[in-house]
């Protein structure tokens, strides 16, 4: 199998009462991770490249690598998508590049703005054969250059979903009902605190994506910012010298009910991070007098790999669905 588009997994996926994971891909370990894990629980994957993955690692290191994964994974369906295109020439460069899905995210601009330039990337991506994911609405939080403080985000007007679709031609739509990007997602103001004093997170807006989706039956949701921050992988940060005071998420038992309904896509970014981090920091510790990168970046990929079967098979439900 060669990379493929997500309209065919999205239609299962819709169908099917489960959701594809999305994650992101920086340098190989992370690839091998993800790939190795979807391909052992025959599941359809998204690995997606952001802006900064681009700087970081290269467009054609990103590419080959993935086209690597799809080599030794043949009997599971592989996307690869642009996450947070910010303009029509880097959607431009990754289409013409070897990617099957774009994101164009111009979510901050006018609802009018917002569709010019999503229709004007859906034009030229569809005569390409790519396929392209849109959004309405606003989450909080940092990821690579996608900055929004907490109080600036804004939900998703469902009163708005249907025109925006129509009129763009997008292929799925990231919609905001209170997930948020990065390993901070709530400030402590708007969270309770359980007997163990982590904070507990406000639920997610679950009539605002119940609204979207009456406007529009059978078609793609995703969601952004669905990590969880895995409170043991937070407490191993911070017990071998990380300090990550009051890191919290989106809780698993939410997303899965999410995805159970139209949502067909989930990100998951920072959670590959924190395992990969905690596993590196208590190797470190633990071996003080090592020094061999692999070393250490053998157990961060068995994290990965650990990290997106638990994703697969508890939150997404996507194992057996290749
Ligand atoms: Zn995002």
């Amino acid at each position: 199998m060669s990379l493929v588009t997500t309209k065919e997994m999205f239609a299962k996926a819709y169908n099917g009462g489960y959701a594809v994971g999305a994650f992101n891909v920086n340098n190989m370990e992370i690839v091998q991770g993800i790939t190795e894990a979807a391909g052992e629980l025959k599941s359809p994957v998204i690995l997606q490249v952001s802006k900064g993955a681009r700087a970081y690692a290269n467009h054609r290191y990103l590419v080959k690598m993935v086209e690597a994964a799809v080599e030794e994974n043949p009997e599971i369906p592989i996307a690869l998508h642009l996450d947070h295109g910010d303009s029509f020439e880097l959607c431009k460069s990754c289409i013409d590049g070897g990617f099957t899905s774009v994101m164009i995210d111009a979510s901050s601009k006018s609802f009018e703005e917002n569709i010019a330039l999503t229709k004007q990337v859906v034009d030229y991506a569809h005569d390409h054969g790519v396929v392209v994911e849109a959004e309405l609405g606003t989450l909080a939080g940092v990821e690579d250059e996608v900055a929004v403080e907490h109080g600036q985000e804004s939900y998703t007007r469902p009163e708005e979903v249907e025109e925006f679709v129509s009129r763009t031609g997008c292929d799925s739509l990231a919609i905001a009902i209170g997930t948020s990007h990065g390993a901070y997602k709530f400030k402590a103001s708007q969270c309770t605190r359980n007997e163990k004093g982590i904070l507990v997170p406000p639920p997610l807006r679950f009539d605002v994506l119940e609204e979207c989706i009456k406007r529009l039956p059978g078609f793609p949701i995703v969601l952004h910012g669905s990590s969880s921050v895995p409170q043991d992988f937070v407490a191993m940060i911070n017990q071998y010298g990380g300090n990550m005071p009051d890191a919290i998420g989106i809780p698993e038992e939410e997303l899965r009910h999410a995805a159970e309904l139209a949502v067909c896509k989930i990100n998951i970014d920072s959670d590959i991070r924190i395992a990969m981090t905690a596993t590196i920091r208590k190797y470190m510790a633990e071996h003080p007098d090592h020094f061999d990168p692999r070393q250490y970046l053998k157990p961060a990929r068995q994290a990965v790999k650990d990290m997106v079967a638990h994703k697969i098979q508890n939150v997404l439900g996507s194992a057996g669905k290749a």
